[in-house]
């Protein structure tokens, strides 16, 4: 095992990952921008290496500066965390021909799942089943552009092989929208990721998106632990999530499971992993890999009981995973609902002093955040600042602690989506479970104030 690892990340996951180490009795080195300076789990961190300025592109971008960060601190490997590098193939690379270990899948992985047209086609390889659409990159040529997109059938939707975050998206209902949506698009996508080239899929109109979560060692084994319904999204951003997702039967759920753990044994990956399928009319359909930990993987860490992040590290390490799938259990039921400092129904960032910073707690209830009363909410990052998961025998019962949870916990000095979320949980279709993708767009529409 390793003595000593950098997180070269910020925020509730740095915090989650600092936690992992010292349950393995591993040393956690911190790196930080100058905004995060005075977090205190910046001052937890056995040691700590300010990396450059709170623009994130001079320091948690910053790969000589972290890199140089675990030089000088003798970190044996780096664990990215989710966003900034860690789906960063260069950065993957880099990091292992400096002598270090990066904590996730090798470059070459993260390469192929990081180009969306690359890793549909290893998917279709695979025997994965994907969203119907173009078998690759999109040409320019209008009339071959027109014949693809009659082959596929409206509406379509233009996707850019390198998007993420949900941006990069455009829907095309009709043809003569389509050669300018291509054009824009891909426009676009070079300007915002720098590669221009995009995709065509079927727009699906109700689906509901459920991801598999899965981990894997250099030994060649797999293992899935379960689905997570992140169906509850905003602008393609998910904003609550739970597992397992009602209404759909385990044997699906085994059958795509099994599915994805041959994908992983077909390409070699190794660490965890996600598989965002869209779910429609009882089919799964491919999307995209994140090569990375998940906001959302504590749902899954409650109803398995497995952690997620001590296990990436494990077989970063090059240890076995320490089971096998006939061990794994879905026991339960856990929601999560992310906290962004924001306000709660025009989504203008809130960043500033945390004045009140009062955490639920109970039977069945867990808050990651690294937050705390007077804590500054810096403008610079993400507008997370924490997630409250409640776990239960049943979803009612997570239902019912996450109700009490959101009335307990009390934030003020910023906004947050807590109001929002204390609607949501008592809203009666969310309740009744199996809400798609553009239910809470809608109910937004529908409670406009
Ligand atoms: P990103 O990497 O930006 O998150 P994804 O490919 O995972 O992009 O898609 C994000 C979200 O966009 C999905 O969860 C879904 O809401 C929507 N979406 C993507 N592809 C389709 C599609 N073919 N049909 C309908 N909705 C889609």
């Amino acid at each position: 095992m390793f003595k000593k690892i950098l997180i070269a990340n910020r925020g509730e996951i740095a915090l989650r990952i600092q936690r992992a180490c010292r349950e393995l009795d591993i040393r956690a080195v911190m790196v930080y921008s100058e905004a995060d300076r005075e977090a205190k789990y910046v001052r937890l961190a056995d040691e700590a290496v300010c990396i450059g300025p709170a623009a994130s592109a001079h320091s948690y971008l910053n790969m000589p500066a972290i890199i140089s960060a675990a030089e000088v601190t003798d970190a044996e490997a780096i664990h990215p965390g989710y966003g900034f590098l860690s789906e960063n193939a260069d950065f993957a690379e880099r990091v292992e021909q400096s002598g270090f270990q990066f904590i996730g899948p090798t470059a070459a992985s993260i390469r192929i799942m990081g180009d969306k047209v690359s890793a549909k086609q290893a998917m279709i390889r695979a025997g994965v089943p994907c969203v119907p659409g173009s078998e690759g990159e999109l040409p320019d040529d209008p009339v071959q552009l027109r014949r693809i997109a009659k082959s596929v059938g409206y509406p379509v939707i233009i996707k850019a092989a390198g998007g993420g975050g949900g941006r990069g998206m455009r829907v095309v209902h009709t043809e003569a929208a389509l050669v300018n949506a291509v054009v824009m698009t891909k426009a676009e996508a070079g300007a915002a990721f720098g590669n221009a080239a995009v995709y065509m899929e079927k727009f699906l109109q109700n689906p509901r998106h459920i991801e598999i979560q899965i981990l894997a060692d250099k030994f060649k084994n797999a293992v899935y632990l379960g689905e997570r319904d992140c169906s509850m999204q905003r602008r393609h951003q998910k904003i609550l999530e739970e597992s397992p997702a009602p209404g759909i039967s385990r044997k699906l759920i085994e059958r795509i499971g099994e599915r994805c753990v041959a994908a992983c044994k077909k390409i070699g990956y190794r660490g965890a992993g996600t598989f965002e399928f869209l779910y429609e009319n009882g089919e799964f359909y491919f999307i995209e890999m994140n090569t990375r930990v998940q906001v959302e993987h504590p749902v899954t860490e409650m109803v398995t009981g497995i952690d997620i992040v001590k296990t990436q590290i494990m077989v970063a390490a090059d240890m076995k995973l320490p089971f096998t799938q006939r061990q794994i259990e879905m026991k339960g039921h856990a929601i999560e609902c992310r906290i962004n400092a924001e306000d709660p129904y025009n989504f203008m960032p809130s960043p500033g002093r945390v004045t009140t910073w009062h955490t639920p707690g109970g039977p069945g209830v867990r808050v990651d955040s690294h937050v705390y009363a007077n804590y500054f909410v810096p403008p610079y990052y993400d507008s997370m600042v924490g997630k409250l998961i409640t776990y239960g025998d049943t979803r009612e019962q997570a239902m019912a602690r996450m109700r009490c949870a959101l009335l307990e916990m009390a934030v003020e000095g910023i906004k947050t989506n807590i109001p929002l979320h204390r609607e949501l949980l008592n809203d009666a279709k969310f309740m009744a479970g199996g809400t798609n993708i553009h239910y809470l767009e809608h109910w937004l529409e529908q409670h406009k104030r």
